[in-house]
């Protein structure tokens, strides 16, 4: 009975730059969706998860389409089907397939990812289809836009299955060209804390920013040929934002130029052992990301500012889609317990809700635990 893994991932900087082409920096987590896979004579698909009550039958003898209400199962149903529309195979059998995760769900770790990668991994295993793993993320992102409508770039399933321990990855989105980049943090940690908000990213206002994205890149066109907003630079947008005469518009675009520019700074600071400079830029991104992008929220900017505060702390940001969610924290040791207590103290006296705390460490990308 194989079983097969695939992890969530932290993004420490380049919030919402994967969809308009430009640079990310996440790591994959040592948590993420396990799926166990098991063939059965029935011709059906079956779904359960440890995770969610609604079970799911599908014949494999009809066309795979969307299954309704926003059913779970259409994550890794909807990797199953692109995978067998790109590679041309067909399923000469059915398979039960038992997933259990321990990515917090919705949490902007990317749990939906490593399902769909996890999905995606053990299919193309069990037959034997030769994909590479970045080409199993485009798999899963393509599952992710037509199965569970969400028009999301590519970071989350590249990094699900491409993801190294010990280390972050500084991807070109537009490329998929990408570097490992180690994480030599030594009195450091990676603090996650999840806002446990009820205000979630849903597809609606992420497909909104990707279509303002697209609406920026086709009133620049007018006056300087892009195909994507990663092809300015931020003296270029300097010079043609007059042309944007929406300030909406304006702004989501001026957030994509400058984000891509600090992640560059951000992966340079680190590689110069400048943990400072990074972790301003990481307070930085966020800024941006209230103000220009707005995804944040009271919740998500509470836990942010409040961070910026505390001694120890080097740098805080949102992390994932935004509105809910997690931030991610770059916190020395020795003040960790300080930045639990104040951070939960103030955010639940301004919001009335329970912050949660999680050291993150890395982790590998997809593979299989049992063959
Ligand atoms: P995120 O990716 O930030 O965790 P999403 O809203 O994109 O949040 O994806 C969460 C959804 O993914 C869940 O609501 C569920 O439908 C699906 N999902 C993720 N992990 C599992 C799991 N282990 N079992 C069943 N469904 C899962
Ligand atoms: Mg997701």
């Amino acid at each position: 009975m194989p079983i097969y893994f695939a992890p969530g991932r932290v993004n420490l900087i380049g919030e919402h730059t994967d969809y308009n082409g430009g640079f990310v920096f996440p790591c994959a987590l040592d948590f993420g969706t396990r799926l166990t896979l098991t063939a059965n004579s029935e011709r059906l698909l079956r779904f359960r998860s440890m995770n969610m009550a609604e079970t799911v039958d599908v014949s494999i003898d009809q066309p795979f389409r969307p299954l309704p209400n926003h059913s779970w199962a259409n994550y890794p149903l909807g990797s199953i089907a692109v995978l067998m529309q790109q590679t041309g195979c067909r399923l000469e059998k059915g398979y039960d397939l038992l997933f259990e995760g321990n990515v917090p769900l919705g949490a902007g770790l990317s749990s939906s990812a490593s399902i769909e990668v996890v999905t995606a991994y053990a299919f193309n295993d069990i037959l034997q289809l030769g994909l590479s793993p970045t080409q199993l993320a485009l798999v899963a992102q393509q599952a992710e836009h037509t199965y569970a409508g969400v028009n999301c770039g590519i970071m989350d399933q590249f990094i699900s299955a491409n993801g190294k321990q010990d280390n972050a990855v500084f991807l070109n989105c537009d490329t998929l060209q990408f570097d490992y980049v180690p994480l030599h943090l030594d009195d450091v940690s990676i603090v996650l804390t999840n806002s446990h908000s009820p205000h979630k990213l849903d597809a609606g206002t992420y497909n909104q920013r990707v279509k303002e994205c697209q609406q920026a890149v086709n009133i620049i066109s007018r006056h300087k040929p892009i195909r994507q907003l990663a092809d300015l630079t931020v003296s270029d947008f300097q010079e043609i934002q007059s042309t944007i005469t929406n300030p909406v518009i304006l702004r989501r675009a001026r957030h994509v130029v400058t984000e891509i520019q600090r992640t560059r700074d951000a992966v340079k600071a680190l590689r110069n052992n400048d943990l400072a400079t990074f972790g301003q830029l990481m307070n930085q991104s966020h800024q941006s990301l209230r103000d220009d992008y707005e995804v944040t929220g009271q919740e998500l900017d509470t836990l942010a500012q409040t961070a910026w505060q505390i001694p120890g702390v080097i740098g805080s940001r949102m992390t994932g889609g935004g509105f809910g969610g997690c931030t991610v924290s770059l916190v020395r040791n020795d003040a960790i317990g300080h930045f639990q207590q104040t951070v939960a103290d103030t955010y639940r006296q301004t919001t009335g809700l329970q912050a949660e705390f999680y050291i993150a460490h890395t982790g590998g990308g997809a593979r299989t635990l049992q063959q």
